[in-house]
């Protein structure tokens, strides 16, 4: 396989990418010239526990001898015992299982326009979301998703949807009315840049939605599963929310997705109400089971606030030896920004060559988002790396 492979035969809705990836392990990848790599992207946080962890593979190679896949008409063991086991880190409630954070968010939407039809919400029907946010690529995640980059060329979008900036609580007090069935936030915009919600910001807005009986719903797909240094990244807080979406890092690379919906509105589900073929599967919910068994095991969510001040703090010293390049850090656990005051496009190559890999974001972010487990050494070296292409960058274009 060559580029030329790739442009001829998939769709062109990626640009070209740098690299072919063969395989991985803990956090470390090779490319098909066996190169080695840091993989600080975990697949855009989605394996958090790090490539192939023994304890996963054994846990998939075995479920793929017992059962992969069966229709959710009859009840998946693995699937009820996953349910009880998020329930128990989320709160009193139920789950849904399904296959992308996309779609998790799509249960949410789907979730606020059943609710309107009960005698609580009586009608209402406006969805309000954070300017800035990411939600997914179907075209109901899309409606909730304000920037014109994602949206461009697919509208029209659902009707029902309006936006305000995050962490301005009196925008959100003028916009949140008697029409507003629901809010629907991410508690660190992920895809946005990493942007976190202030604590207060979601304990007002908590506080809004009750006084004006809306409905309170968290994005959780980036954010969750350890990688801020708590299981959900809004439980910081101390806020209780109505519904909860889940994805990327629960199945440690297996695709599944989720949403939780807290006791009081469980009801509004009803058999043939909404529905999947693959979500939940035996395959998926035993990936998933052995996320949550490594994340406990090996303590990965005090190992991600651990992590994330080692990794913080180093990029944090490099904001102040490269004032001229660099904005700051953000973010919080192992779901950290470098932000620079250009695009980083170049910076990130070169760190790819020097053997790293990273993500960027909007508004010239990079994201660090490595494995939970990540050891001490990988972070030395991944500074150490990020450190020489920031110098190289500066040597090229500000001397
Ligand atoms: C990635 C992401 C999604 C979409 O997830 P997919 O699995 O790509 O559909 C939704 N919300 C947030 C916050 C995300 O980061």
């Amino acid at each position: 396989m060559d580029s030329t492979d790739h442009k001829k035969f998939l769709i062109g809705n990626y640009a070209s990418p740098a690299l072919e990836i063969i395989r991985g392990e803990g956090a470390r990848l090779w490319d098909s010239q066996e190169k080695e790599f840091l993989d600080f992207t975990s697949g855009i946080a989605v394996t958090n526990i790090g490539h192939c962890h023994p304890h996963w593979t054994e846990k998939i190679s075995k479920q793929a001898e017992m059962i992969v896949h069966c229709s959710n008409l009859f009840s998946i063991p693995e699937q009820v015992r996953l349910a009880q086991r998020l329930v128990s880190e989320i709160g009193a409630g139920k789950m849904l299982f399904c296959n992308s954070g996309a779609e998790a968010n799509e249960g949410l939407i789907k979730f606020a326009r059943l609710a309107s039809e009960t005698p609580d919400f009586q009608g209402k029907n406006k969805i309000l979301a954070a300017e800035n946010a990411f939600h997914g690529r179907t075209m109901g995640a899309l409606s909730a998703t304000a920037s014109p980059k994602y949206r461009k060329g697919f509208e029209p979008l659902l009707d029902g949807f309006e936006f305000a900036p995050l962490n301005d609580l009196e925008a959100w007090d003028r916009k949140l009315d008697d029409q507003t069935i629901a809010v629907l936030i991410e508690s660190i915009q992920g895809e946005g840049g990493i942007h976190e919600a202030k604590d207060d910001f979601l304990q007002g807005l908590e506080k809004l939605c009750r006084e004006k009986n809306a409905l309170l719903m968290i994005d959780e797909v980036q954010s969750g599963i350890g990688r801020t240094g708590d299981f959900l990244a809004f439980q910081q807080s101390g806020i209780s929310p109505d519904a909860v979406a889940l994805a990327k890092g629960l199945g440690g690379g297996f695709p599944i997705g989720a949403f939780w919906i807290s006791e009081q509105w469980t009801g509004v589900f009803k058999p043939g109400s909404h529905g999947t073929t693959f979500g939940g599967s035996p395959l998926a919910c035993a990936a998933a089971h052995a996320v949550l068994d490594v994340i406990e095991n090996e303590g990965l969510i005090a190992a991600a606030r651990e992590k994330g001040h080692v990794l913080g703090t180093g990029l944090s010293r490099l904001v102040q030896s490269f004032p001229e390049i660099l904005e700051g850090v953000r973010g919080r656990g192992l779901m950290l920004a470098l932000a620079l005051k250009e695009d980083p496009s170049e910076v990130i190559g070169s760190m790819r060559e020097n053997g790293l890999l990273v993500v960027a974001a909007a508004g010239n972010v990079i994201r660090f988002l490595p494995p939970l487990n990540v050891d001490d050494d990988a972070i030395e070296k991944a500074l150490k790396i990020t450190e020489d292409a920031l110098v190289s960058f500066q040597t090229k274009h500000k001397e």
